[in-house]
């Protein structure tokens, strides 16, 4: 197997950089050009138009800040004759520890309310030194954790769950959204446009510019920062975000199997058993994800039927079917199709998080509907296998590595 990715030149003098999608270094233009594609496989490297530090510093402040409040006050309120509850949104993992759920109620705290604190609070405070122009020892590395958490933290896909829960609530009993709730539908939307100001790659040039390297000698690129440095620096710890720097993630593949095969194996179960016991029409009754999705449609909630099917059923296929084959042509060492794979790679990337909507729609569900024997609500066994093949299909896309693809044809070739 070789690991010299192949350098493209350019006429351009603004920098090098190294494509993470596909194994080619280039150098990018100086220009203030809104998008830049990689010259090999045409996937986005940056996207500059409209993204600065200070409005990504703002946005993620913002988020920050809105999760005090998101957390400490009242998060949603149901009432039935003279009896009321209400809950915080901590409630959810709480209501499935003490329901017998341990694995679902940690993994609900940790993306709703952990990870997004450690997320926003470390973003905040790298882009408030960058903004003050401070650049102390450590701040690589604190960009490269908060960067990573990019995907765990999911105050956007709990907001589309807090919609989901309040809709399917709001058909049974009187629902209100408290001011916690409120907060924390604002701090979503200042993640997403938190996501949508921040331009990584400028992050990373304002927190160490790399030295130039000779294009022509054997480079590796940092799969965090993208620094790009000569071969021979492989296994020193990255002088930008302190990764170890090697050409490529060691037994990617071979893990990335491991977690898609588990996942697999546990998407039978997700998807036969009940997900959640929910009141119907005043008469409690249990669901799987395709029944939950049938009784959307049959209270002609068409548009929340087709994204919860597309959420909780089609993307874990797409992702468990997608990440068989893009294994299967490492495997194979085959050459056909690169840039679709590439593609496919980033879509199945970008999606597969949200399937975690389901699990959070019960969590925010549960704890304000316990009125009597007919009128609760409760997590059910595929809650937990379900988040299992999300967190399972997540961790194999992470482990895999998509330079990989082009390696394995240019073994072959
Ligand atoms: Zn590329
Ligand atoms: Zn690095």
């Amino acid at each position: 197997m070789t690991f010299t990715a192949p350098a493209i030149p350019s006429h351009g003098v603004g920098g090098t950089t190294a494509c993470p999608h596909c194994a080619s270094i280039q150098t990018t233009p100086a220009g203030q050009a809104s998008v830049l594609a990689c010259r090999n496989c045409g996937a986005e490297l940056e996207r500059r138009a409209g993204r600065t530090i200070d409005a990504a510093f703002a946005a993620a402040s913002g988020t920050f800040l809105l999760l005090f409040p998101a957390n400490g006050l009242v998060f949603l309120q149901t009432a039935i004759v003279g009896t009321t509850r209400h809950s915080y949104l901590a409630s959810g993992a709480f209501e499935l520890w003490r329901e017998g759920w341990p694995a679902l109620a940690i993994l609900v705290l940790l993306v709703l309310v952990v990870l997004p604190f450690v997320r926003f609070g470390l973003l905040s405070l790298v882009l408030g030194c960058l903004c003050l122009d401070l650049r102390p020892a450590w701040l690589g590395m604190a960009f490269r954790v908060a960067d990573a958490l990019q995907v765990w933290a999911m105050v956007d896909v709990g907001l589309l769950a807090l919609w989901i829960a309040f809709t399917r609530l709001s058909a049974t009993v009187p629902t209100t959204l408290g001011p916690g709730g409120l907060c924390f539908v604002a701090a979503a939307i200042l993640a997403l446009l938190t996501r949508a100001t921040l331009n990584k790659a400028a992050v990373w040039r304002a927190v160490s510019s790399p030295p130039p390297v000779d294009l022509g000698a054997p480079l590796l690129a940092c799969e965090a920062c993208r620094l790009v440095a000569p071969s021979s620096r492989a296994a020193e710890p990255c002088p930008r975000c302190q990764t170890t720097l090697r050409p490529r993630l060691s037994g990617g593949v071979r893990r990335a199997a491991a977690f898609t095969a588990a996942g697999v194996i546990l998407y039978a179960p997700a998807n036969l058993f009940p997900m959640a016991t929910v009141p119907i029409g005043l008469e409690a009754s249990r669901y799987t994800v395709l029944e939950g999705v049938k009784d959307l449609f049959a209270a002609r909630l068409y548009g929340l039927g087709l994204l919860v099917f597309s959420a909780s059923f089609a993307i874990p296929l797409v992702k468990l079917l997608g990440m068989s084959w893009l294994i299967g042509s490492v495997a194979a060492h085959s050459r056909r199709w690169l840039i679709l794979k590439t593609r496919l790679y980033a879509v199945v990337e970008e999606i597969g998080r949200w399937s975690m909507v389901d699990p959070l729609v019960i969590a925010l569900f549960v704890p304000v509907i316990q009125f009597n024997a007919k009128l609760y609500g409760r997590a059910e066994p595929a809650a937990t296998a379900f988040a299992g093949v999300v967190v399972l299909t997540m961790l194999g896309t992470q482990v895999f590595d998509p330079r990989l693809l082009w390696d394995a044809a240019q073994d072959r070739s």
